[in-house]
C-alpha cells in the first residue's frame, strides 16, 4: 500500500461558506496560536477575513465559487494539503455545488482529514498526531489504473 507523509507542519486549506465565515473565523481566532506552527491556504474571501483576523499570511485561491475549491482540489490530489477544514452550510445550495462535493470527494481518494463542523475541527487540532509526521496510507488504485479499456 502506497503512503503519503505529511511533515510535522502541515498545510491546513481553509474553506467557510458565507454563513459559516463568522464561525471560522472564531475558531481560526481561538486556535491562532497552534496554527501559527502550520501553514494556512483558503479560498479568496476566506482567506482575506483569516489574515484581517490574525494578521498572518494566508494562500489565498480564487472565490470558492469562482474555482478556489478547484484549485485546493488539485492540490489535495497533488499531495500539497494535508489537512481540510471546510465549514460549508447545510442550509443553503450554492452556486458551485459540484466544486464542493468534488473537493470533499478528493478528500476521501486521497485520505487527509477533514473537518466539516467545528467540533471536527476542534479533535483535528487537539489530536496528538498533528504535530508530529504522519504517513497517510493510500488506497491501492493500481487495478483501476490498469484496467483494459
Ligand atoms: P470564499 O469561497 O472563501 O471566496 O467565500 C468559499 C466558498 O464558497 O467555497
Amino acid at each position: 500500500m502506497s503512503k503519503r507523509i505529511f511533515s510535522p507542519r502541515k498545510r491546513i486549506a481553509l474553506i467557510a461558506h458565507d454563513n459559516k465565515k463568522s464561525e471560522l473565523i472564531d475558531w481560526v481566532y481561538y486556535n491562532r496560536g497552534v496554527l501559527s506552527r502550520h501553514e494556512l491556504f483558503a479560498t479568496g474571501t476566506t482567506g482575506r477575513l483569516i489574515e484581517e483576523s490574525i494578521d498572518r499570511p494566508v494562500t489565498k485561491f480564487l472565490s470558492g465559487p469562482l474555482g478556489g475549491d478547484q484549485q485546493i482540489g488539485a492540490l489535495v490530489a497533488e499531495g500539497k494539503i494535508d489537512i481540510l477544514i471546510f465549514f460549508w452550510d447545510p442550509m443553503a445550495s450554492q452556486p458551485h455545488d459540484p466544486d464542493i462535493k468534488a473537493l470533499l470527494r478528493l478528500g476521501v481518494v486521497w485520505n487527509i482529514p477533514m473537518a466539516c463542523n467545528r467540533a471536527t475541527a476542534d479533535f483535528i487540532l487537539t489530536s496528538a498526531l498533528l504535530q508530529d509526521a504522519y504517513e497517510t496510507s493510500q488506497t491501492d488504485y493500481s487495478t483501476y489504473l490498469t484496467r483494459k479499456v
